[in-house]
This record gives C-alpha cells, structure tokens and sequence, in this order.
C-alpha cells in the first residue's frame, strides 16, 4: 500500500510540474514549491521534455547519469549550505539542465565537458557567492556551446541568471583568428559587467579553471591565453580585490610563459623560506604574548609568502634580488572585532597592536602603511609595518580586523553579501570609461588602462 502511494505520489507530482511547465505558467515559485517535495530523479524526463531544446535527450537518461548528477551535488552541498532550501534546488536544477546540455561533449583532457562548469561553481561557492552566480556559473557554457537558449534559461531561473550568462558568452564566435571578433567580445563583456558584477565573479573563475587545466591544450594557444590572462584577467581580479584569484591566475600564467624563470623563483623563494622558519617560530611566541595581554583569545595569526610572480615582478620593477625583498613574508595578525569594542573603533586596536610591536622589535623606517585610513584605491585596508628578527631579517607585519581581512581576501565576492546596488554601481563605475567615443583608441586599450591600478607596494 505504502509502495503505491508512493508511485502514485510521484506521478501526480511528474504531472503536476508537467502542467506547470507546459502551460508556460511555471514562475519561481513554482519550481520552489514542486522541487522542495521531490527532486531531481523522476523529476529529470518532465524537466528535459520541457525545455525545448533538451527535448531529445530524454532518451539518453541513464541510471549511472543520475548516480553521477547525484554525486556532483552531494559534493558541492557543502560548500552552499548558507544558500535557502529553495535556492539549493534551483543550484540543483541547474546542475541537471548543463549536465544534458554537454551531454556528449568532452574536454581536450577527454573528461566530460560538465567537469569545467561544475569545478566554476565550485570555485564560486568557496567565494560564498549567492545562488545567481552559483547557478550562472553552472550554465555559463550551455548557450554558447549547446542548444539551450537564453530565454529557456530565463524562464527557469529568473532574468538576473540570463543576465549573468548572457554577460559571459561570447557575442560572435569565431574569437580566435579574427582580431576585431576579439574585441567585439572583450567589450561586450566589461560593458555587462557594469550592470552586473557578479559577471565578473564568473568570468574570473571561469578563466580559472581553465588557466589549471591548461596542459591538455596544443603550446601555442596555451601561450596565447596566458598572455591574455595576464593582460585583462588578472588585473581584472586586482581591479576588485580578489588576491587568491589574481595570484594563482599570475602563477600559472607566469609558469607557463616562462617556465625557467619561473623555477628559479620557486627554487629562490623555497631557499630563503627556510631560512626564515626558525626565527618565526620564536617571533610568533612572542607576538602571541603580546597579543594575548591586549585580545586575549580574540585573534589569528597567519604566515604568508608573497606570490612566485609578484616576488619576480617586484625584484624586476626595483632591480633587486628576490632575497632583497622585505616583504617576501609577512606575518598577519587579523583581530576579530566582533566583541568589546563598543568604546572604541574597532580598527583602533590594530594601532595599539602596531605601537606594541615597534616597541619590541626594531622595525625599517618608511615601511609603515596606515592602509585603514588610507584603503587602497580596490577597498583593501589594513596595517603594513616591516621589523627586524633576531638575525636581523626584516619582516613584514600586516594588522587587520577580521571584516578588513574577509574584503582583504575575497574583494567583491566578500562583500556582496550586503547586496547593496550603491556598491555595486561604484565598484565597476571605472568601466565608463568605454563611453569614451575615442575613436583612435581602441576599445581594448581602454579596457588595458581602465585596468590599471597606481602600484603602491
Ligand atoms: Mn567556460
């Protein structure tokens, strides 16, 4: 009896989503109300013969399929749980219309193709981005490279996914060779990035993913992104303050067009690590002390190594040796504000940690940097201050509240959370300046110099 409610159950339920998505009344609501009961299994044929260009593959649906979809799911879950019950179905709805969508498309790695959009998403929930993003991550290849089209994609997941998809998928095609399609595409890109910046968020993980998995591409086009990455996308990713994302993205661009020079540094960067590593540990005792007479209990201290390019670039730029850099390795010291200062600014507090350390170390003159009053020009605020170790190796300290540190790491990812449009439209508003109708400059260099941030390091 149990068994046939059940069946019963489920075919009213197909039914029912059926008469939702047939009769085009299907609103967000809907799918909400329907996948919250029963997803995805017996939902996938009603969900395929609905979206019209899916329609045909209804036929292909496999057990081991769904075994799989289930699988990508249950490992991205984890990531999302701060996303509603609501949201996380249409994450997983999504997950099912670009697992058909690529169904029998393969990466040059001959892995399937659902492997790229899917490590997008997961790159994108460890930002902890909102569900839009996550889910145009999800798609951001299906209009592009399959059949699905843009208002299908609105009709399932609302205008601001189209949008967001939409910004991502190139306007013509044939990218490569055609220098004026490049351009054409770059601007149509950073022209809907000022109305959405979360196309940002995608696009940067998107050229991720694909700058770490470069190697199964023929030399002389891994050569020729990477030269773009290190053209537009990493300064894009230091325009709006995402750290990780820049130096990784630099990192493999940099190994790859030059993997000598890039070993050297590694090599360099490795030797004077560990000559460092004693005297750290007895530094770190004492700044612990220090810290736990002002913020008992109430900070984090982290070591950091500056990235293999920007060590390279910086010994370049200042003609050094990367042994000659002070703040090869810094020591950060992040408070977390979130108690007593009601007397007081919380950023206060890194001052007085700041006078407590130039009173126990000796530290370099003019390497101290008041970034908390004076953010850089991308949000990033914090305490720069470089002292000398028993041995006489400078070191850098940096001293920030926890809020500083979150916008320090992830830029714009962390802080849209507050969702706030005002932000928003400033934070891209450098990007007016392809209103500019310049004609003898191209497009493209206006994007160049709109990416360029005065260096103060
Ligand atoms: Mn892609």
């Amino acid at each position: 009896m149990k068994m046939f409610m059940f069946i019963f159950l489920n075919i009213l339920n197909i039914k029912v989503f059926g008469f939702f998505l047939k009769n085009n009344i299907i609103s967000r609501q809907s799918v909400n109300f329907l996948f919250l009961q029963s997803f995805p299994e017996k939902c996938i044929p009603t969900v395929l013969n609905n979206v019209h260009s899916l329609n045909n593959l209804v036929k292909n649906i496999k057990e081991n399929d769904i075994i799989e979809l289930n699988n990508y799911y249950d490992k991205l879950k984890p990531n999302i749980e701060y996303l509603s019950y609501s949201e996380l179905d249409k994450v997983r709805l999504s997950l099912v219309i670009a697992y058909y969508a690529h169904y029998n498309q393969k990466r040059l790695s001959s892995e399937k193709f659902i492997i790229h959009p899917y490590n997008v998403a997961i790159i994108l929930s460890e930002l902890k981005c909102d569900s839009d993003t996550i889910i145009g991550g999800i798609l951001h290849d299906t209009v592009e490279d399959t059949c699905v089209t843009l208002n299908e994609i609105e009709r399932l997941f609302g205008e601001n996914v189209r949008n967001i998809v939409y910004g991502v998928t190139k306007v013509t095609k044939c990218g490569n060779e055609n220098e004026n399609a490049y351009e054409t595409n770059l601007v149509s890109m950073f022209l809907s990035m000022r109305n959405d910046w979360r196309i940002i968020l995608v696009k940067l993980a998107d050229r991720l993913h694909n700058m770490r998995t470069l190697e199964f591409m023929e030399e002389k086009k891994q050569k020729k992104i990477s030269e773009e990455t290190l053209e537009i996308y990493s300064p894009l990713a230091h325009r709006v303050g995402m750290w990780n994302i820049r130096n990784e993205l630099e990192d493999l661009s940099f190994k790859n067009l030059n993997p000598m020079k890039y070993k050297e540094v590694v090599d360099n960067r490795t030797k004077i690590i560990r000559n460092y590593s004693e005297n750290i540990d007895i530094l770190k005792e004492k700044l612990k002390n220090i810290l736990s007479k002002i913020v008992p209990g109430k900070y984090d201290l982290e070591y950091r190594t500056k990235s293999i390019y920007s060590a390279w670039k910086k010994a370049e730029r200042n003609n050094c040796e990367i042994s000659d850099l002070k703040d090869l390795i810094a020591i950060r010291v992040i408070i977390n504000e979130d108690w007593v200062f009601n007397l007081a600014e919380p950023s206060s507090i890194c001052f007085i940690i700041l006078s407590k350390i130039h009173k126990e170390w000796k530290y370099v003159p003019g390497t101290v940097k008041d970034y908390i009053n004076f953010p850089k020009q991308n949000g990033y605020q914090s305490l720069h201050t470089t002292i000398l170790t028993e041995n006489n190796l400078p070191l850098e300290i940096q001293i920030r509240t926890k809020k500083m540190h979150n916008i320090a790491e992830n830029g714009t990812a962390a802080h849209w959370k507050y969702k706030s449009e005002k932000l928003n439209k400033k934070s891209v508003s450098w990007l007016n300046i392809l209103d500019e109708r310049d004609k003898f400059v191209s497009k493209k260099s206006l994007i160049t110099s709109a990416l360029k941030l005065p260096t103060i390091k």
